[in-house]
């Protein structure tokens, strides 16, 4: 039933807007240690202490071997992708943040897109094969909303084609499965520390590689390629993460405990709110063991009385911003749609899940009231 002024039928009991996600921060009077402490060192980067400090920590809290920080998680894919010496073609979603997809056309590489299956929102292993071509060098799927990839299936396929394996993990910070960090899977695996992600350091990145020669090729590629102040081994680029970013990293990492344990509060909350309203069905979550809370999605379904894009207009007239991710598909963006592989034809789950989906506002600092206000918008329509 749609009330003609369901967007004053309830009065907001709250100004404050409500954004989909809101950064995680550490009480500054502890970064201020941090920050005497390079101030009187004067080493603001070039893999100072903060760095390696955090390089450890990360390992150890991941359950990884090795990982290399970036500036950003772009570069940490374009790079990895240089350490690799992908080339050619290589198989990714269109469902997805548009970086994936981006840091292919900055080597040169074209990408080739597939569509996602229906239930993971994760590329179909199923029919990643049809897409194969000689030119393909790789695969570059991604761990959708933290939920894991069908692993096993994408790393049969890229075996039993010669095929490197890179995995877009920006979402999947600290999710494991059963054997262990989802990280270990392929290659590499790329990580963001972005503002928005579940572990920031302001922007940041990283890429998680199994061996250490594998690590020291990253490190030199991050670097300009110096190997020593004499000897460029490659064309790198800069990459490095400032001593800045991984301090504030370091300090961070003593709060994810408790902020992972918020954001699955929120998530049950959301589950449980949700339960039963006709037409809104959450994606994954609920009941899901593998997660990591960074997204909260829903599906706006046939039978609800209004479609996504006005439910997403009544959100933001009750101050509440929620976001379509991931529309437009990234097969729908001016330099990927004259791909053939970007016709709608060759997508046609992914184009229907990016019409239908919204995230809810999730993340550690966000009240119950809030939620509660964000779930009577949508029950109240
Ligand atoms: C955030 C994100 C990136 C890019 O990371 P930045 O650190 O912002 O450069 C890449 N891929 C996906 C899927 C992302 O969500």
């Amino acid at each position: 039933m749609i009330k003609s002024n369901a967007v004053y039928a309830f009065p907001a009991r709250d100004d404050r807007p409500i954004y989909v996600t809101q950064p995680h921060l550490p009480p500054l009077a502890e970064y201020i240690p941090y920050l005497e402490k390079i101030w009187n060192s004067r080493v603001l980067t070039n893999g100072g202490p903060f760095h390696q400090q955090l390089e450890r920590a990360l390992c150890e809290y991941l359950g990884v071997e090795h990982i290399a920080l970036f500036s950003n998680g772009t570069l940490a894919l374009v790079t990895a992708l240089q350490a690799l010496r992908v080339t050619g073609e290589v198989i990714t979603t269109p469902y997805s943040f548009v970086a994936t997809a981006h840091s292919l056309l900055w080597n040169g590489i074209k990408p080739v897109f597939v569509d996602i299956d229906p239930v993971t929102l994760n590329i179909d292993p199923a029919k990643i094969e049809a897409a194969i071509t000689a030119d393909t060098t790789a695969i570059m799927p991604v761990h959708c909303y933290g939920r894991p990839c069908d692993v096993n299936a994408i790393e049969k396929i890229a075996d039993n084609y010669n095929l490197k394996l890179i995995y877009d993990a920006a979402h999947a910070f600290g999710v494991k499965d059963d054997g262990g960090s989802i990280l270990r899977h392929g290659d590499l695996s790329v990580l963001s520390f972005h503002a928005t992600k579940v572990f920031n350091t302001f922007e940041g990145g990283a890429i998680v590689c199994p061996d250490a020669k594998t690590k020291q090729r990253i490190d030199h590629l991050k670097n300009f390629g110096f190997v020593d102040e004499v000897t460029v081994v490659a064309s790198g680029i800069n990459g490095k993460m400032s001593e800045l970013n991984a301090a504030l990293g370091i300090l961070q990492l003593q709060y994810l405990e408790d902020a992972m344990a918020r954001r699955k509060a929120i998530a049950e909350m959301y589950c449980e709110l949700l339960d039963g309203i006709p037409g809104i069905r959450c994606v994954g979550h609920c009941g899901e063991t593998v997660a990591n809370y960074s997204y909260f999605p829903i599906l706006v379904e046939r039978n609800y009385p209004v479609s996504r894009d006005a439910l997403y207009q009544l959100l933001r007239e009750s101050n509440v911003y929620a976001r379509r991710y991931f529309f437009p598909l990234i097969s729908d963006f001016p330099m990927y749609r004259g791909l053939p592989s970007a016709a709608r034809e060759n997508l046609p789950i992914a184009a229907d899940i990016a019409n239908r989906v919204i995230c809810l506002p999730i993340y550690p600092g966000l009240e119950e009231q809030q939620v509660r206000t964000v779930v009577q918008v949508i029950s109240d329509v």
